[in-house]
């Protein structure tokens, strides 16, 4: 695999072998900067480690000092065609900006942009996306192809180095799965500088989160890609904590405590769902190094769950509690979550 460039976003790095750090977008109108501040915490204590947002004019431009004096991750601008939000951006105080150098007018902006950018350390995402390719490039591949995209951003890189302009990051996303990936392989193989993965436009929640998953799950199963942003047409805070579930499930972020659950089946006599539900969610950002079991019987629960820390299986109206695969007491269905939870308290410290 390529040695990737590692490149320094505000008090983040990517690439490099550092770990892959979660994007995500706000939502409220970035000229609105206590709104924005506002969801940006949120995304904060959700684990986002990057956020963005979109500066379509200057009032948005003007925000963003208030917006970077207000937070604690790396702020990034999303600036589509006019170098001077760019200039506007930068000046206060953002750390990182997206924009396609080929797509601001005459060489002469994008070399401004270039130079400010560098004289200030603030990196630059090329982001290219299937949806918006040049007409050129279109006619030349027939349509928005992975090749197309790539030479896209082949060429956007290229003005960026011609500046000696190397800070550079990388997208090319589609909504199209299967030529995301192929357009991401073969940008790897093209460059050394980061990559940052994403489905543009994959949906509402729960097919966002499905095309997401693939799309960058099978990328980053095969070690391309240095940051991701899962995109969902939902509250961001969804799109944190699914990435976070996609890094854990490739053992690429800390598991924290691990709850498995059986799928349930006619043997299940207690309802398992919602005490599963409740268990993860209670569990979702504590720290520790656990695997817990919520198990439907105890037929079969403790030995399909046996590498589990602790856990529950149910049986009529009550549940056994294990440890280790070894029965070691008996709950009432309504004390469940209190007493596992209590369990696991014990556990951690
Ligand atoms: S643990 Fe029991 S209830 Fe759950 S799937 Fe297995 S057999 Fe069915």
């Amino acid at each position: 695999m390529k040695n990737v460039r590692r490149v320094k976003i505000g008090n983040v790095y990517i690439g490099g072998g550092e770990k892959i750090a979660i994007q995500s977008m706000t939502t409220a109108p970035t000229s609105d900067a206590q709104k924005t501040i506002k969801q940006i915490h949120e995304l904060e204590e959700h684990g986002c480690d990057i956020v963005r947002v979109a500066v379509p004019d200057m009032a948005a431009a003007e925000a963003i000092y208030e917006i970077k004096n207000n937070i604690n991750i790396p702020l990034v601008a999303d600036i589509h065609f006019d170098y001077r939000l760019a200039l506007a951006a930068m000046e206060r105080g953002v750390d990182k900006i997206r924009i396609n150098p080929g797509n601001i007018g005459d060489e002469d902006r994008a070399r401004i942009v270039a130079e400010e950018a560098k004289r200030r350390g603030i990196p630059i995402r090329i982001g290219v996306n299937g949806g918006s390719l040049d007409k050129r490039l279109l006619e030349k591949y027939g349509s928005a192809t992975p090749e197309a995209m790539v030479e896209s951003a082949k060429e956007h890189v290229q003005i960026l180095e011609k500046f000696g302009f190397y800070d550079t990051v990388i997208s090319i996303k589609s909504s199209d799965v299967k030529k995301t990936i192929q357009a991401y392989r073969l940008a790897r193989e093209a460059f050394a500088y980061p990559l940052h993965l994403g489905v543009t436009e994959a949906g509402t929640y729960k097919s966002g989160i499905i095309k997401s998953s693939i799309g960058i799950g099978s990328l980053l199963a095969d070690g391309i890609g240095e940051t991701i942003r899962v995109s969902l047409t939902d509250d961001p805070v969804h799109e944190v904590d699914s990435a976070k579930l996609i890094l854990k499930s490739l053992g690429l972020m800390e598991q924290g405590i691990e709850v498995v659950s059986c799928p349930t089946c006619a043997r299940c006599q207690i309802d398992l769902i919602p005490i599963a539900k409740e268990i993860s969610e209670r569990l979702e950002n504590i720290e520790g190094r656990l695997k817990v079991a919520v198990m439907g019987c105890a037929v079969n629960g403790p030995g399909e769950a046996k590498d589990a820390d602790i856990g529950i299986a149910g049986g009529r109206g009550e549940a056994l509690l294990f440890k280790k695969g070894e029965i070691i007491g008996k709950i009432s269905e309504d004390k469940i979550i209190e007493t596992l939870l209590d369990e696991i308290d014990k556990m951690k410290g």
